[in-house]
Order: C-alpha cells, then structure tokens, then sequence
C-alpha cells in the first residue's frame, strides 16, 4: 500500500497592522530592535500614555455595558479608582509611567476621554477590542527575494470599538454630536444601518502638512483594512473609520501655542476654530497672570471636531490599502533575509532608517549610536563619514 508522504511544513508569519506594519513604517531600524528582537524600552512613556487611556476607556465602557454604572459623565471619585486599577495591572507588566508630569495629563486625558468623549461615544458602542484576522498571499516578486518558504502570511489587528448605528430606529442617537460629525464628512447618504469603526490613537491631531511625515496616509491604510477584515465577518456596511486623535481632548501648553501661531497665521493646513468665535476669541487672547499657568480649554464641540478624524472606506481605497500592506510586509520579509545573508554590519545595513519624524527619534532608544539620528536638524562636519 503505498504511503502518502508528509507535506513540508509551511510557516505562516503573522503580522500586525499596529505593531509590525505601523512599527516598520516608522523606523525600520528601530522595529528590528524593538518588535523582531524584542529589547525593551528604557521610557515607557508613550507605551503607558497608550494602553493606560485605551485600558480605562476599555473599562469603563464595560462597566456601563454591565449596568453597573450610567452613560458618563461620572464622580471623579469613581474615575480615579478605575485609573488606579488600571495602573497597577500596566505596573504588573511594568509599564510605569515614571514621569510624574506625565502622568498628570494621561490621567487628565483619561478623565476627559471618558466623562466628555464617552457620553457621545459609548451609546454607539456595539464591541469594544475586536480582534480580526485573514491570510493573503505573499506577492510573487517578494518570493523570489526573501529566504524563508512563506506562500502566505497572516494578517492581525484588534479594533478598539465596533459602532453599529441604526440611524432612523433609535431615537437616543438623534443629536449624537459624534454621529453628526461622521454622517457630515461622508461623501454620500448613509444606508439606514451600517457600521463604523473606531480606532484611538494616543497623538495629537497630524497637521495637513506634505512636507512632513503626517502618517496620516498609514493610519488611513490601517483603518481600510479593519474595513476589510471586519467586513469578512459582518453582513452590515462598514461605512467609515474614525480615528480619534485623544491628545486634542486635553492639548499641552505647546499645543495651545502651536494652534495660536496658526490662527495667526490663518493656515489652511491646520483644523482651526470658526472665525469670530469665542474659541477663537481665547486662542488669540489669553495671557497667564502667573508663572505656570495653563491655557483654557477650548469648547468641547471644537476639541471633538479637532479630535476625530472621519475615514470614508471605499472598495477601491481598500485594494489599495491591501496592497500597501502586502508591500510592507515584503520589505520586512526582504529585511530579514538581507539580514541573514550579511557578514558585516549585520543590522545596520539591512534595516532602513527614518530619521523623518523627530518625535519617534527623541524617544528611541538606539539615537545614541544610531547614525542617523539628528541627520535633518544637526548639520555634520563636511567630509565627516558618520
Ligand atoms: S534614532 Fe531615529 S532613525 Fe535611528 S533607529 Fe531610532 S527612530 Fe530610527
């Protein structure tokens, strides 16, 4: 009788759209070290800031969902026995914040996140950290560079928030301030059910500016393929993404500045508030009457608007995405077997740098012997090989 032979083993990578694909974009370099070779982060901050607000507003949803509390806005009280726990579970994995300052504003954003962004948010909410997942094939010129035998790969991401909206049936979401400003920034009419996705991002709102790297046409990608995999399990319309932008519900004195200086200069490439309005009247107007004071904050309808960013999907913008993320994920591949093929300079060599964005620069851990560090504002020494 003859026997059938085992098939060989084929690996099936798996990539994240917030971790790998989002991670690589940012810096290759830096992805390689942190993600692939798994080094901790000597700051944590960022990583606090992020899943300290989303944890919280993951709690407090659910205590709403569990009857065990109202629609926000709630007692302080309440709130910081729901942040303490929350600390305490992050400095278990320790995730610590250990920057006292820093702490005050995450905790202060965490605060407005829920008791100003959550009336208007949670009655959408239908799921809250939805994990979704699909294979795609691996392109055909990305296989004949890379060294593992990888016909396929997996893609993976978790939606912080499913809204399923019934626009006509239910009257509690007549006036929804956050409805409205989705249903505005659509191209056509909505149909009378459909779904929006919603992803927190814990940054502040990225200015329309083409010179830099905004990464807003990452983000748009990401949420375009949440569209795809969320509708291989839906039977609704997902007609929308919407990235909420969490930094513009408590902006820091520098925001505050930054936005005054274009007001000033009437840049069109900045969400601004309407001209003649009370909003406008603070931003071009405060003075501090002591050292340390804070600037107000600005209405919660025109921080709302600031905050959210609203992201009509379309099939033809999905492909597009879907091709995006086969593309980077055949640069990692291609990374990866440059690296195994090297003799010298093993890493340096085959991971690309992005010294583009200084924010990401400032808090990675390999500026001090990464050679590109400073390339765009430090000028070098001609004839200087770094
Ligand atoms: S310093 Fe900047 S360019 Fe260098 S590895 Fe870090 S993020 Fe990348």
């Amino acid at each position: 009788m003859p026997l059938s032979v085992r098939p060989p083993i084929q690996a099936l990578p798996s990539y994240s759209l917030t971790s790998d694909l989002l991670g690589f974009l940012r810096c290759g370099l830096q992805y390689r070290y942190t993600r692939i070779g798994n080094l901790p982060s000597s700051h944590p901050v960022q990583l606090w800031f992020g899943q300290f607000i989303h944890a919280v507003l993951e709690e407090s949803y659910r205590q709403m969902k569990e009857g065990k509390k109202p629609v926000p806005p709630w007692p302080q009280a309440d709130l910081v026995e729901i942040m303490d726990r929350i600390d305490r579970r992050l400095a278990a994995r320790n995730i610590r914040c250990w920057n006292k300052d820093s702490e005050v504003l995450g905790r202060a954003r965490a605060t407005a996140a829920v008791n100003e962004l959550g009336p208007v948010l949670f009655p959408l909410i239908n799921q809250a950290e939805v994990r979704v997942r699909g294979a795609r094939p691996l392109p055909d010129a990305v296989k004949k560079l890379i060294s593992r035998d990888i016909e396929r790969y997996e893609m993976l991401g978790v939606i912080d928030v499913v809204t399923e909206i019934e626009l006509f049936k239910n009257p509690k979401l007549r006036g929804n301030k956050l409805l409205e400003l989705v249903v505005e920034d659509l191209p056509k009419a909505p149909p009378p059910e459909f779904e929006v996705i919603v992803d927190y991002k814990g940054m502040k709102r990225p200015d329309l500016d083409p010179k830099g790297t905004s990464f807003k046409e990452i983000y748009d990608w990401q949420v375009h393929t949440y569209a795809h995999l969320r509708g291989l399990l839906t039977t609704k319309d997902v007609i929308a993404g919407v990235l909420v932008y969490l930094n513009e519900l408590v902006p820091t004195k520098t925001d505050f500045f930054a936005l005054r200086k274009a007001c000033k200069a009437r840049s069109r490439d900045v969400l601004l508030p309407k001209p003649g309005s009370a909003d406008e009247d603070t931003l071009l107007n405060w003075k501090a009457k002591h050292d340390g004071d804070e600037p107000p904050l600005l209405s919660f309808d025109f921080r709302l608007s600031r905050a959210i960013r609203v992201v009509p999907i379309n099939e033809d913008s999905i492909q597009k995405s879907l091709a995006a993320f086969d593309k980077t994920v055949g640069e990692i591949e291609v990374c990866i077997a440059n690296e195994a093929k090297a003799t010298t300079k093993k890493l340096m060599s085959s991971w690309p740098r992005n010294s583009s964005h200084e924010p990401t620069c400032e808090a990675c851990d390999s500026k001090t012997y990464c050679p590109d560090y400073g390339a765009i504002t430090c000028p070098r020494v001609p004839g200087v090989k770094p």
